[in-house]
């Protein structure tokens, strides 16, 4: 197989066809037999125009992923993706994307790449887009607009996007525009809380405290947060997801093996937990890894389904049946 490092392809996924849909088991975990015909959505990775990158951003995926040039192929061409989520064992995916021209040197185009790019098949990748704050001059005009073509999450990305998460509390009036059209018309919005290495970013704007107020002032917008904080905000993270039943946790970019210290009472956020990867981010070699980590933890099964499968589709149902 192209993608397979260590050709143990059959391994994990069985892709059997079963009237239509695909099916994945893991024939190897004979411990999760109740698990077997779980379908996996990884609600966190990263599908973007990666060619228009700013160099130093560019190059720090290049030094972080030994098969930077198949990803990169991968980032233009959806059946390749669709191939490694296949060997993978992952039936959707959430594709993360966002301008942040200045710090990334992505604008707006993002958008129109993810959402072409799901066009390939619409059940199983779906396009998230993004509205940056500074940058638009209708942010309410934006937001429409990529709902209308399908957006299915929009992404928030405070340390790239250079504001608060809450800025709008402090003058920046196109953000609270862009939560209250979200809100209004369906559109969970995914935020990055946390750091992030890249050169450009600013980790001053990492902190989930600043959730809080948003999902105060807009409590019919679903709030999905990005990476729990990681790696030193857990505390402030497990308030606000405890405190706000509109607020889940995206558990990508968080190392699996990690998640019981850095969230030692996971089982109270069952119903909220989503998974996910941030692949292929540095420092997340592939999925698959991820799920097998995720899987060996001591919580229960009811735990790791809602995570794995049923949260996400509760979230983000399929449209396509
Ligand atoms: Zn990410």
């Amino acid at each position: 197989m192209p993608f397979s490092k260590n050709g143990r392809r059959d391994s994990l996924v069985d892709d059997r066809r079963v009237s239509g849909p695909r099916w994945f088991r893991f024939r190897h975990m004979s411990s999760h037999d109740d698990l077997r015909d779980i379908r996996i959505t990884d609600v966190h990775m990263h599908v973007q125009p990666w060619l228009g990158l700013r160099k130093d951003v560019s190059a720090v995926m290049r030094n972080a992923q030994d098969d930077f040039d198949r990803i990169l192929a991968m980032m233009y061409d959806p059946s390749l993706l669709l191939a490694f989520l296949d060997e993978q064992g992952v039936d959707r995916v959430g594709m993360v994307s966002y301008p942040a021209p200045d710090t990334m040197g992505v604008g707006m185009e993002t958008n129109d790449h993810t959402l072409r790019y799901a066009e390939a098949n619409p059940r199983r990748l779906l396009p998230y887009g993004g509205v940056n704050a500074r940058f638009t001059t209708n942010a309410t005009r934006d937001v429409e607009a990529l709902a209308e073509r399908g957006i299915r999450m929009l992404k928030i990305h405070p340390p790239h996007q250079l504001y608060a998460a809450n800025a709008y509390t402090q003058g920046l009036s196109a953000l609270g525009e862009i939560y209250a059209a979200c809100e209004r018309l369906g559109i969970p919005v995914l935020i990055h809380t946390g750091t992030s290495i890249f050169p450009g970013a600013r980790n001053k704007y990492g902190n989930p405290l600043e959730l809080d107020d948003i999902a105060l002032d807009f409590p019919d917008l679903q709030i999905v947060m990005g990476h729990g904080g990681r790696p030193f905000y857990m505390g402030e993270a497990f308030f606000v997801l405890r405190r706000h039943k509109n607020v889940w946790l995206d558990m990508s970019g968080i190392p699996p093996k990690s998640l019981l210290d850095y969230f030692p009472k996971l089982h109270e956020l069952e119903d909220k937990l989503l998974w996910g990867t941030d692949w292929p981010s540095p420092g997340v070699k592939t999925m698959r890894k991820n799920i097998d980590q995720f899987l060996a933890l001591p919580v229960s099964s009811t735990l790791k389904r809602k995570a794995l499968e049923t949260n996400s589709l509760r979230l983000l149902p399929d449209r396509t049946r």
